[in-house]
């Protein structure tokens, strides 16, 4: 572990994270239902597979005019991105199979598009997954000097465009992995200022054999069908397309203005909350009611969900997604979920405008942020739960109120209230926050 990451802490954990543990297991007990090796998401692998190789057999062998070749390597790119979403990403993080060899297949996908398993579980897994939105450790909301994701990082002037400009750069993200992150953490040891372990015999193998097939069906089949302008430009729209799918999906559930950018204590190095409440609330889920972008981005627009459980199969998030925001809204954890797809990319949008102001300095940010608390504030006012502490705000308040260890720490009636309005609250804030009534697998 490098030295950035060593230092930081998280806040002892109070049970949220066992409760929803509890609830969850509970959930996959009572349905007798397993949590990974899904026959549907074998069926969808087979799919997305069939559509990725459909699409490069007919760019590469069958189009014959500009708009088929377009089409093709369009669709190309966003099963590449599918490819990604939906198996890899299980597949790295163990949550495709109970088996070691399936994973480890299912993740190899990341190789074959021309990335790195190894240095994926090394960043994603461990970095972004451990400390998420934490400025200068996740390596996922650092876009170097180009933009500005979180108010922790420096500004510069042309961070006022960010909100136009940077949809256009997010798609050479997989060139960058591809040709450049890759080679560099394997060459340095470092990335993103975080260091990468070295790759044992085995590991550096699978890693040159999938830059070599990668090579090999990127350049070297279409080369030998067509002139390298044209080889050279149809990869281009592929990996752009493949870019930024792959890119907007991950800003969506973190670079929002509903999420949170915390950074440790200077002296402790400790971040305030525990780690399950730090995901919660660094994170946002968007458009659940959406088959078609549940389908295509393989749950990561249930992305809360994932950071908490990021074992269990994606099919299973729109089940668990509702135990998990009403445990969060017993405990006082702030869940948010963009009702739509279009109001998540308005809020991406806004995030990037705000952070390429001039006068967006992190006091700034933080009380731009300060409205997630006035939906608790209101309905702290309109539930007047007799457990003020003296010394803390009124959102604290209401936090402080629905934690089980206060809930535990007060006694006979009073206890019952705050568990009653708590839940109460509770309801109320989730009728509000997401604008539906009921989760998909809900009763
Ligand atoms: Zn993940």
């Amino acid at each position: 572990m490098s030295s950035s990451t060593a230092m930081v802490k998280f806040a002892k954990c109070e049970g949220f994270m066992q409760t929803l543990r509890e609830r969850v297991d509970g959930h996959f007990t009572s349905q007798q239902i397993s949590k990974r090796d899904i026959p549907a998401m074998y069926l969808k692998t087979l799919v997305i597979l069939s559509w990725f190789a459909a699409s490069y057999v007919g760019l590469v062998f069958f189009a014959s005019t500009w708009p088929v070749a377009l089409f093709l390597s369009v669709s190309l790119g966003v099963s590449m991105a599918a490819i990604g979403f939906n198996i890899q990403h299980d597949g790295g993080h163990g949550a495709y199979s109970d088996s070691r060899l399936v994973n480890h297949l299912m993740a190899f996908t990341l190789d074959m598009l021309g990335g790195s398993s190894f240095i994926w579980k090394r960043t994603h897994n461990v970095i972004h997954h451990s400390y998420t939105n934490v400025t200068g450790v996740d390596g996922d909301i650092d876009l170097g000097f180009l933009g500005r994701l979180s108010p922790h990082q420096p500004r510069y002037w042309f961070h006022r465009f960010q909100h136009f400009y940077l949809w256009f750069l997010y798609g050479f993200i997989t060139i960058k992995w591809q040709f450049r992150d890759d080679f560099q953490a394997l060459f340095t040891g470092r990335i993103h200022g975080t260091d990468v372990p070295r790759p044992n015999a085995l590991e550096l193998t699978q890693l040159i054999v999938g830059k070599l097939l990668f090579l090999t069906l990127a350049f070297g089949v279409p080369l030998c069908f067509h002139a390298w302008y044209y080889v050279a430009l149809w990869f281009f729209v592929a990996s752009f397309a493949q870019g930024v799918l792959l890119s907007i999906v991950f800003q969506l559930a973190h670079c929002v203005q509903e999420a949170t950018f915390p950074m440790p204590d200077d002296a402790s190095h400790r971040i305030e909350n525990a780690w399950a409440v730090h995901q919660v609330e660094t994170t946002v889920d968007f458009a659940r009611t959406s088959r078609i972008v549940n389908w295509l981005t393989g749950g990561l627009n249930y992305q809360i969900e994932h950071h908490l459980f990021p074992q269990i199969c994606h099919v299973h998030y729109p089940a668990i997604a509702g135990i998990v925001e009403r445990t969060s809204a017993e405990f006082g954890v702030h869940y948010y979920a963009h009702q739509t797809l279009w109001q998540a990319v308005r809020s991406h949008y806004t995030w990037l405008r705000q952070m390429g102001r001039p006068d967006h300095s992190v006091a700034a940010a933080t009380a731009a942020a300060a409205w997630r608390d006035r939906i608790f504030d209101v309905h702290h006012d309109v539930c007047a739960v007799p457990c003020d502490r003296p010394g803390l705000s009124p959102s604290q308040n209401v936090r402080d109120a629905r934690s089980a260890d206060h809930l535990r720490s007060q006694s006979g009636t009073h206890a019952h209230d705050a568990a009653r309005v708590g839940r109460f609250c509770g309801w109320w804030a989730t009728g509000r926050n997401i604008g539906v009534s009921h989760l998909p697998g809900e009763s």
